[in-house]
C-alpha cells in the first residue's frame, strides 16, 4: 500500500489521531498538507518538521473547518503548493460532553458545525479539483459513537451519524468521477479527546473490558485503515464505515 507522488490533506493534524495519520501517510510516501486552527501553530510546525525529515513535502494551511471562507482559502493554499490533491482525511473534530436534558444549544451547534458541517465544507471545496482529475480518495473520521454512543455524547453521536449518512450519499454522487468516500470509525483511542472517556480509572477499565482485544487504542491503531481507504487497493470500496475499535461494536 505504498504510494508515490501522492498528496493528501489531513485536517486537525496537530495532535492525536490527525497527527498520527499525517505522519503515517508521509511514511507511506505521501506529501502531506497539514490543517488545524491557527492556535495550534507550534504543534503543527512540529509535525511538519517530522514530515520534512522523512524527505516528503508538506504545507501548513490554517483554517477553522466550520468556516466556509477559511476552508476555501485552505484548499487553494494546498492546491497552489502541491498542484493537485489526491486524498483528504477529514479528521478535525470536537467533543463537548453533556447530557441531553441540560445540553446548551451552543454546544449542540459547535459539535455539529465542526464535525458534520466541517466535513461537508472541506469536501465541497475539494470536489471540483478531484472531479477535474477524475480521481479522489475521501476518508472521513466518524466514530463508533455514531453507531452506538455513550451517555453525555448524544450530540456528538448525532454529528458522527451525520458524517456516515453524508458519506454514503456522497459516494453515490462521485463514484462516476473516480472518487471514493469512506468512513473510519475509531473506538476508544488515547488522545486529548479520548481522555474524556478515560480519566476515571473505573470508566477506563470498563471500556477495556468491553473491547474484545482488551486494550485502549493508540492513535497509531487508526492509521492503517485510513491508509488503505486512501490507497488504490481500496478503489472498489466506497460508501462504507469501518470500525477500528478493537472489537467494541461488532457488526
Ligand atoms: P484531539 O486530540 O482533540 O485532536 C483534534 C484536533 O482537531 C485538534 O488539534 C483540534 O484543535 C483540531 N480541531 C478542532 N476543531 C477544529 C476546527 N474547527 N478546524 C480545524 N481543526 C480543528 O482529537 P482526536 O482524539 O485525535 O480525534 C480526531 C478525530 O477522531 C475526531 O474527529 C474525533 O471525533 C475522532 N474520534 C476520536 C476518538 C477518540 O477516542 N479519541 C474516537 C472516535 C472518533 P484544537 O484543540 O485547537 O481545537
Amino acid at each position: 500500500m505504498r504510494s508515490s507522488n501522492r498528496t493528501v490533506l489531513v485536517t486537525g493534524a496537530s495532535r492525536g489521531i490527525g497527527a498520527a495519520i499525517a505522519l503515517g501517510l508521509a511514511r507511506r510516501g505521501y506529501d502531506v498538507a497539514l490543517n488545524d486552527i491557527e492556535r495550534q501553530k507550534d504543534a503543527l510546525s512540529d509535525v511538519a518538521g517530522q514530515i520534512e525529515a522523512m524527505g516528503r513535502r508538506t504545507v501548513i494551511a490554517f483554517a477553522d473547518v466550520s468556516r466556509k471562507g477559511e476552508v476555501e482559502a485552505m484548499v487553494k493554499t494546498v492546491a497552489d503548493s502541491f498542484g493537485h490533491i489526491d486524498a483528504v482525511v477529514n479528521n478535525a473534530g470536537i467533543l463537548i460532553a453533556g447530557e441531553v436534558e441540560g445540553l446548551r444549544e451552543e454546544y449542540w451547534d459547535s459539535v455539529m458545525d465542526v464535525n458534520a458541517k466541517g466535513t461537508f465544507l472541506v469536501i465541497q471545496a475539494l470536489l471540483p479539483l478531484m472531479k477535474a482529475r477524475k480521481y479522489g480518495r475521501i476518508v472521513n473520521i466518524a466514530s463508533i459513537g455514531g453507531k452506538h454512543g455513550a451517555p453525555s455524547q448524544a450530540h456528538y453521536s448525532a454529528s458522527k451519524a451525520a458524517v456516515m449518512g453524508f458519506t454514503r450519499v456522497l459516494a453515490q454522487e462521485v463514484g462516476v468521477d473516480g472518487i471514493t468516500a469512506n468512513c473510519v470509525c475509531p473506538g476508544i483511542i488515547l488522545t486529548d479527546m479520548g481522555r474524556v472517556n478515560l480519566d476515571d480509572p473505573e470508566v477506563r477499565n470498563s471500556w477495556q473490558e468491553k473491547t474484545a482485544i482488551r486494550r485502549i487504542g493508540d492513535p497509531e491503531d487508526v492509521v492503517g485503515t485510513v491508509a488503505f481507504f486512501a490507497s488504490d487497493d481500496a478503489g472498489f470500496i466506497t460508501g462504507q464505515s469501518l470500525n477500528v475499535d478493537g472489537g467494541i461494536v461488532l457488526s
